[in-house]
């Protein structure tokens, strides 16, 4: 499904990032990218989601090349560490916000409709009318995740998800991504520093390391 072909990046500043990355997310898969800070796992996630151009290499989907592709034309859901919510919007208007916006938005009241299946799976039906700042960060990052799956994309990229939560919490949210991941059969990458994570959450773990010089 995803087919990571020799990857390089090689930042501005000169910094080599990544040398000669190979990588393959089988379909349906949930797979980990684990290793330390700075080994160059956002680098990775970043490329794929094509927030980020490569210095050389391909990134395929489906067999297809996506590098000349826009993000928004990848078919791709994104979480990050720090949930990136709409502050003046509601948990609901958060959540059908994609729907809502490009050359293929829906009316609200469709996308409402739409947003209820992730709304009932991420378990956010009882704050829909929540702001983001008056809730949990489990709660805020459920919402991301909701929000992130709305478009039914065939890839999710979830870039350290559960850092800012506590350790209770990343275990039972850790836990409900895998469930819900699962049940939409979604291609799904996941990057942790935790090994613990990655063993309980991953079909498949990718174990990164820097290079030592
Ligand atoms: P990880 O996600 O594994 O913590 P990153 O992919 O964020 O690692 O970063 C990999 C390396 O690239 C790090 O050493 C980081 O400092 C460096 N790096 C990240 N972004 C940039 C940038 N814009 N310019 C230069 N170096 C960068």
């Amino acid at each position: 499904m995803i087919k990571i072909e020799k990857l390089n990046k090689v930042y501005e500043n000169g910094y080599e990032a990544l040398k000669s990355v190979d990588l393959e997310v089988p379909k349906g898969a949930l797979m980990s990218l684990l290793g330390p800070s700075g080994c160059g796992k956002s680098t990775i996630l970043n490329i794929v989601a094509g927030l980020l151009d490569p210095t050389k290499g391909d990134i395929k989907f489906d067999g297809e090349s996506v590098i000349n592709k826009h993000p928004k034309d990848r078919d791709i859901g994104m979480v990050f560490q720090n949930y990136a919510l709409y502050p003046h919007m509601s948990v609901l208007e958060n959540v059908i916000f994609p729907l809502t916006v490009g050359s293929n938005k829906i009316k609200k009241q469709e996308a409402v409709k739409i947003a209820q299946k992730y709304i009932d799976l991420t378990d956010i039906s009882d704050i829909k009318d929540k702001k983001p700042k008056a809730l949990s960060g489990g709660q805020q990052q459920r919402v991301a995740i909701a929000r992130a799956l709305v478009q039914n994309p065939k890839i999710l990229l979830l870039d350290e998800p559960l850092s800012n939560l506590d350790a209770r919490l990343r275990i039972k949210i850790r836990e409900e991504i895998r469930s819900i991941v699962k049940k939409l059969g979604v291609t799904t990458v996941f990057v942790t520093h935790d090994q613990e994570e990655a063993l309980s959450i991953s079909d498949y773990i990718a174990l990164m390391d820097k290079e030592i010089i």
